[in-house]
């Protein structure tokens, strides 16, 4: 396969590759000396971006990855990069997990949520770099002692109790680890996790409802989806479709996607992490249930996730003052740019105005640091805007044999055929073949087969299906 050349990127209404270059100036820039990451943006003034629990492995596994995943695209390196997989890597300990440590701010344990980031991170790397001994040594001792401290009922597993969040957010990586390292036993871990959510709890109903962070649930769902697929399961695959149709039953068409799910107040805003895991069904769907969720897709891509990221951070405040150590001030609101919203509402980046509650913190002498400040950013969801956007990306033009489609009206430069979109200022996409093959477009749901004018260089030939 020929590489994509970064010189024949087309620059026109909307370009994926330019936001996931927004992205990795964002990692460079926000990722401090020692490989940290900074959860919390505050709106105090100055501005102030504070490390927190989830900046031992959470998201430091979304950065890590997202480098994965974005530096093939642009075709340069992230600098940040070494110092992510360092700051990580000493966080395992010799079960295989990896612990946050005893520190005021967290306590020292081998949280399942943080090792489905990392396993996802792992995943990607070992896909990026086959030849990379240690990430595969990783996944194998992480994998063996999660299958260890599982439970086997029947046909379902669980690890302490079932569970969304934590649990059921492990599929997806597990399968995807058994997939790479054609481990069936890893696959079937993935496929018992599915059915104990789905067939032994009440944490998604029949009708598909659940109740809650809407992250969690489905992110549970895209691994329950994607292992029946893999495995063919009727039962699992119809219970996971109508999950993801009631996520979009309280969604909008234009992917604003609520961060809580029957939330008794009337506080709503959107994560960009939970409408990543929604394309992330949303693309499974499409790609090999039904084609109709290809129009979910786009609509979601081109609109809530385009205005989710950070292009201007002058919203936040005037940066001024100094750094201290786990506290960025300078230049923060030129470091937020690339990163995506944690709390948006369908026109603006932040909702509402929210603080953490006395309990996050144990120590009195921690509180001034997280408590009494309004919350302008959670930055887990930088590096899961990148792995959306990367992901309909990469999906927006796909081959199989000699035929090529092209998924999404969207820009996209391949081996095959360079994509260049005019929407919305004009109902006209060109499609240049670059070699030879059988080109397929997909008409969106919009736009009526009456409606659509084909045209083509002299000599080509067009049919209908
Ligand atoms: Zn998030």
């Amino acid at each position: 396969m020929m590489e994509t050349d970064p010189n024949i990127i087309p620059q026109t209404t909307l370009s994926l590759e330019e936001m996931l270059k927004l992205g990795a100036r964002h990692i460079d820039q926000l990722v401090d000396a020692q490989g940290r990451t900074y959860f919390d943006v505050y709106l105090t003034q100055p501005p102030e971006a504070v490390t927190d629990w989830a900046d031992f492995i959470d998201l430091p596994a979304r950065y890590w990855e997202a480098v994965a995943l974005v530096e093939p695209v642009i075709a340069s390196p992230v600098v940040a990069k070494d110092r992510l997989r360092s700051w990580l890597f000493r966080r395992f300990e010799t079960d295989g997990l990896a612990y946050r440590p005893e520190s005021p701010i967290s306590a020292h344990a081998p949280e399942l949520f943080d090792q489905s980031r990392l396993l996802y991170a792992l995943d990607t790397w070992a896909m990026h770099v086959p030849g990379d001994v240690e990430v595969c040594q990783r996944i194998t001792k992480m994998m063996d002692e999660l299958l260890r401290r599982s439970t086997r009922e029947g046909d379902y597993t669980y690890i302490e109790q079932i569970g969304l969040y934590f649990g059921g957010t492990l599929i997806r990586p597990a399968l995807q680890a058994g997939l790479i390292l054609n481990r069936p036993e890893w696959i079937d871990f993935a496929g018992r996790m599915g059915r104990g959510l789905i067939d032994h709890s009440d944490l998604i109903k029949p009708d598909g409802s659940f109740k809650g962070h809407v992250h969690g649930a489905l992110s549970a769902l895209a691994g329950t989806l994607a292992y029946a697929i893999v495995a063919g399961d009727a039962h699992l695959l119809e219970r996971a479709r109508t999950g993801f149709d009631y996520a979009r039953s309280i969604s909008t068409r234009f992917g604003f996607i609520p961060e809580m799910a029957q939330r008794e107040d009337d506080l709503i805003a959107c994560e960009t992490c939970t409408l990543m895991d929604y394309l992330d069904v949303a693309l499974l769907l499409a790609r090999h249930v039904d084609p109709a969720y290809w129009d979910v897709v786009e609509l979601a891509a081109r609109n809530h996730l385009w205005e989710s990221q950070i292009r201007d951070g002058a919203w936040i405040g005037t940066a001024g003052g100094d750094d201290e150590d786990g506290i960025i001030r300078s230049r923060l609101s030129d470091r937020i740019v690339g990163a995506f919203a944690g709390w948006s509402a369908p026109h603006c980046l932040l909702a509402y105005h929210e603080q953490f509650g006395p309990g996050w913190v144990h120590t009195k002498e921690m509180r001034p640091l997280y408590l009494g400040k309004n919350r302008a950013m959670q930055n887990c969801c930088a590096g899961a805007g990148m792995r959306a956007v990367y992901q309909v990306w990469s999906n927006s033009v796909t081959r199989v044999g000699d035929q090529v489609s092209v998924n999404l009206s969207l820009d996209r430069a391949t081996p095959d055929v360079h994509v260049t979109s005019f929407l919305p200022f004009e109902g006209r996409v060109r499609m240049t073949v670059a070699r030879d093959c059988d080109l397929r477009w997909r008409r969106p749901a919009y736009c009526g087969p009456e409606d659509v004018r084909v045209q083509t260089s002299e000599g080509s030939s067009v049919r209908f299906i």
